[in-house]
This record gives structure tokens, sequence and C-alpha cells, in this order.
């Protein structure tokens, strides 16, 4: 009978320097292939190359690397770059590589599929197969950094968790995977670097803000109205916006960080003064700013973008409020790497 091997990536630090002692070696080797597994990234024992034959082959007799591949990749007219990201067991997540002027965003993926059913989204179409684990999260942004480095002359600069899955709810692994990538062990990049971009679980919104994150939060809001809400986002039934609010309050008294809502405006759907209107009341409860996102339709259905005229009305009220807007033009278009259209149709 074959005994299924391990991957060694789930081991902590400590728990490869006992494997090691366990095994008549010297602890410190553990520290050695932990800096290879993370820091250097290794995708095989034998790039291990200060470890000796001997040592390396008790690691492939006992332990599997589960590493990704980037299965395929698109390059854009504007040079955003969608991988199709291969996982050990088969399943493909999509991540997407924005490049401007002054720096270059990871947008990785937290799960295979989503476990919400936001309307407009091309990911919500897939529903959730499983969460990723702290690894997969990881090494996207590797292969991304990887590609910065190559494409565009210089490192990664940040990462924003949108791409495929609510990232709430796999809170676990992402976590873990931001402190590896913000360990001087793993990539060593600035926690302020990374936005976390969820729908609005409540719950662990307050969790983050007891935990002490050091990250950034956005939440796709796209309407202050409970009914629209619901009814564009229907898990806004469960997890309503009279608990968000206070969700969001308890992050600011905590961390006293802005929060960015991540707002599209559709045509008939939430273009209305009232709309506007709820929207800036929102926006008073705690220090924020709002980025208007422009929309990709995923079909010819019931999302459209609204006309200019609309969102200038936005801009107007949001601005004679004092509320600092953004207007954010999707990237990568033509190769269905915008926002809401990550669905895997390679
Ligand atoms: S918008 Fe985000 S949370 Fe909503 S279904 Fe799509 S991936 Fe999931």
């Amino acid at each position: 009978m074959t005994v299924k091997k391990k991957d060694i990536r789930a081991l902590t630090k400590d728990q490869l320097r006992d494997f090691f002692v366990e095994n008549g070696d010297k602890a410190f080797r553990g520290n050695q292939v932990y800096e290879w597994l993370w820091h250097k990234a290794a995708h095989s024992f034998d790039d291990m190359t200060n470890l000796s034959k001997v040592t390396r082959q008790m690691l492939d007799d006992n332990f599997v690397i589960n590493h990704i591949e980037v299965d395929t990749m698109q390059r854009s007219n504007d040079g955003t770059i969608k991988n199709a990201i291969k996982l050990h067991d088969g399943l493909i997540v999509e991540s997407v590589l924005i490049p401007t002027e002054t720096r270059t965003t990871a947008c990785v993926s937290s799960q295979v599929g989503c476990s919400l059913d936001c309307k407009f989204c091309a990911t919500a179409r897939l529903k959730r197969m499983r969460n990723l684990n702290a690894d997969e999260i990881y090494d996207q942004v590797v292969a991304i950094d990887k590609q910065s480095r190559l494409y565009h002359n210089h490192k990664l600069s940040n990462i924003v968790f949108m791409g495929m899955g609510e990232p709430l709810m796999n809170y676990n692994n992402v976590i873990k995977a931001i402190d590896k990538i913000t360990s001087p062990e793993g990539l060593g990049m600035a926690a302020r670097r990374i936005t976390v971009s969820t729908s609005g679980v409540p719950k662990i919104i307050k969790k983050m803000a007891d935990d002490e994150v050091r990250f950034n939060l956005a939440v796709s809001l796209h309407s202050a109205i409970e009914e629209v809400r619901t009814s564009i986002m229907p898990f806004n039934a469960t997890f309503p916006l009279k608990d968000l609010r206070e969700a969001l309050e308890y992050w600011y008294e905590k961390t006293k960080r802005k929060v960015t809502y991540e707002y599209v405006v559709w045509n008939g759907i939430n273009d209305r003064k009232e709309d506007i209107n709820a929207l800036v009341e929102f926006c008073k409860y705690i220090p924020c700013k709002v980025n208007l996102i422009e929309y990709n339709p995923i079909d010819d259905g019931e999302f459209q973008q609204a006309s200019e005229r609309a969102i200038n009305n936005y801009i107007s009220n949001l601005e004679m409020h004092d509320i600092v807007v953004n207007v954010r033009r999707s990237r990568g278009k033509d190769i269905d790497a915008a926002c809401g259209q990550l669905a895997n149709k390679s």
C-alpha cells in the first residue's frame, strides 16, 4: 500500500526542526528547508542545493511540495496579465497582474469559485468548490512577482484580494498567507501594501480588528439601501447593512484606519438620487473613501454600466460632502481580466 505523502508546507518551522531532530539530524536543517520553501519558493527538493543528497532524498521519501503552476497566461494590450493557475488537484483559479506607471498590483484569488452569490459577478456562477490553502495564495503572489520583475523590471508593489472568492470566508488561510507574504522569511512586503476586499462579513471584520491586522480593508458596497443591496448581493439578507455598519465602526474604533468602499453604478439599479443620498449617509459613519469602479458586463443581462451623467452625479455629491472619491477604470478588459470577469473561461 502506498502512503500518501504529506505536503511539507503544511509544517511550521518548529515542526520542520523537530522532524530533523527526530531523524537524527540538526534542528537548524529545518530553518534551511523553511527558507527554501518560502523565501526562495523552491518547487523541488532537488533545488535545495545546500542540503546533502541524502537529506534531499529523505525529504522526498516523506513529503511532497504541492506547488501551483501557471497553466496559461494572457497579456492584454494595456500590459495586464491574466493567469490561469492550476492547483495540485487540477482545479483552476485566476490571478491578475495590473501594471500602472508607478506600481504593479497582484489581484489574487482566495477560493475556487465563491461562497457568495453576487448577481453581477462571473465568479459567483462557479459556486464554491473549495478554499485555497495558505501556500496556494502565497504562490500566486510569488508567480506574479516574478512576472512583474520579468515584464516590468521591478518587484511587485501591491496586492489586492479581489480575485475569485470571498477572502473572509477563508479567513484563516488568508491570514496565514499574508503572514508569509509580509514575513522577512517570505516575501517581506509591507502590510500597508495589501488590501483585503470583502463583500462584508460583519463577524470577521470585527475579528480582524481584534486580531490587529495591519493590512487595508475594502468593502464591495454597491448600495447603501438594504433592499437594493439584497437584490444584487443576496447574502445581504443574512449580513445586513446595519450589521456591516456596526462592524465597520468597530473596525475604525480599534484600528483608526479608513475603509475603502468599492462601488459600481449600474443603469436602472443604483443610479437614482436616493441611491446617492444613501451612500453619502453611509459614508458619514466612519472615515472612508469611495472607489467608483467601471463595470464590465459579463453577458447581455440586467447589469449595464450607468451613464457618465449618473457617475458624475455620484462624484459631485460625494465631493460636496468632502468624501474622497476616485474613479477606477478597468484594466485587461480584452482578456476578461477586469473586475467581476474572473470565471475560468479558459
Ligand atoms: S463579487 Fe466577490 S464575493 Fe461576490 S460572488 Fe463575486 S467573487 Fe464572490
